[in-house]
């Protein structure tokens, strides 16, 4: 399969998904901002300003580490790709990285975005303190209390966070927010999306700027062991962390690409955020694809006990990839994702994000289809600080299950 089967049309559609469905307010934003993009993406003085800061400021590389007791429970050579080891923690900041140097080109002093972990909020207010742009993060009131320890490090970084009270008071209405403001200041101001999500160009933006995680773990494991894997594993929130690890690898056809998406508590309409095994195609935030929705298009409540996968649509890119059948997707519960935290931090030491949980216990549960001779790379989205306190609420209340691990 050639590398550019899944790369969008003019108009950002990846197949039948994708596209450009936003109000005749943001067209011409849009259209700004895509055409701006086409030009830096083909610039070798911006790509070498972003290798630059990639590797002295976010601290890449990220080293793939062949993890050894991992392996053994598993019955196959596992290695992690330690995107947990960006600065502020998790892979978010390759994009807003990407996307500061873009809006710097454009001469705009003042970035937003959205978040629902607090992840992409403290890189996009990071990369902003750094260059000295004004920042606004805009973040459900659910999720603020949620991740408190995420929001006093965005205020700590000058960036003014606004709570957003509709709704579920989650990521959904963080996006609406951001989108109103971008509308009213687009001449000042560059919306920073987080994930490969939204209109066209962001989901094939920031899938672009998350593929330097495929990029070196292609060059790392060919370094180490002369051939490709044969499972490469990833978390599916909107789906960045994963494209961005997949990407690289997609014309290597005998590579397995596996997503995993949140099955929160059961496949039941509120209680999980497993859109492909839950939900049916339709339009969310702009773009075409697989979205938790009633029959009259109403979207769903969606749960899991990680808030970075805990929305309603999934990446337009991924919707084509599993039509192709060139990617599968599964889904993990909560509590097999708590599994898989306290399983790597017993095994490895080191203590992973609910969301990349999801990866590892995927691995943990499916064990029985690797062989001794398989390669398999699972992507460490982020490291767990911030999820600590939800760990002990889980505990909690599961007192039974609770902290025995897997
Ligand atoms: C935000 C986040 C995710 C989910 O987002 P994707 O766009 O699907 O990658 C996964 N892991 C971590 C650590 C995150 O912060």
């Amino acid at each position: 399969m050639p590398r550019g089967i899944t790369e969008p049309d003019s108009l950002g559609r990846f197949g039948p998904y994708g596209g450009m469905f936003v109000p005749e307010t943001l067209m011409s934003p849009l259209q700004e901002l895509a055409s701006e993009y086409a030009r830096i993406r083909r610039d070798a003085g911006f790509h070498r300003e972003l290798n630059y800061y990639l590797r002295n400021f976010v601290g890449r590389p990220t080293p793939l580490y062949h993890a050894q007791r991992l392996s053994k429970e598993i019955g196959a050579k596992v290695y992690l790709k330690r995107e947990d080891l960006c600065h502020t923690g998790a892979h978010k900041i390759n994009n807003s990285m990407g996307q500061v140097l873009l809006a710097r080109r454009m001469g705009k002093h003042r970035v937003i975005a959205e978040t629902g972990a607090g992840q992409h909020g403290v890189a996009t207010a990071t990369v902003a303190a750094m260059f000295g742009l004004e920042c606004v993060i805009y973040m459900g009131a659910v999720d603020m209390e949620r991740q408190a320890l995420n929001v006093s490090r965005m205020r700590r970084l000058g960036a003014t966070v606004v709570p957003v009270t509709a709704g579920q008071q989650t990521l959904k209405e963080a996006i609406s927010e951001a989108m109103r403001d971008w509308v009213t200041n687009v001449r000042t101001t560059h919306y920073i999306l987080g994930s490969a999500l939204g209109a066209h160009p962001y989901p094939m933006m920031v899938r672009d700027f998350q593929s330097v995680i495929g990029r070196e773990a292609r060059r790392q494991i060919l370094a180490a062991e002369r051939r490709l894997p044969t499972h490469i594993i990833a978390c599916v929130g909107g789906g960045s962390n994963s494209i961005g690890i997949f990407y690289p690898f997609i014309k290597d056809t005998k590579v397995r690409l596996i997503g995993v998406e949140a099955g929160g508590e059961a496949i039941k309409p509120g209680r999980h955020a497993a859109r492909f095994a839950g939900g049916h195609v339709g339009i969310l935030q702009g773009t075409k694809t697989y979205v938790l929705q009633d029959a009259d298009g109403q979207i769903q409540l969606t749960h899991s006990v990680s808030a970075g996968l805990d929305y309603a649509a999934v990446g337009p890119e991924h919707a084509l990839l599993r039509d192709l059948k060139r990617a599968e997707y599964h889904h993990i519960s909560d509590a097999d994702a708590i599994r898989g935290v306290n399983t790597l931090c017993r095994l490895e030491g080191i203590l992973p994000a609910l969301e990349s949980a999801h990866a590892v216990a995927y691995a943990l549960k499916s064990k029985r289809q690797f062989k001794p001779r398989d390669i398999v790379i699972i992507n460490l989205s982020g490291r767990g600080d911030k999820d600590v306190q939800q760990m002990e609420a889980w505990d909690a209340a599961h007192t039974q299950s609770g902290g025995k691990g897997a």
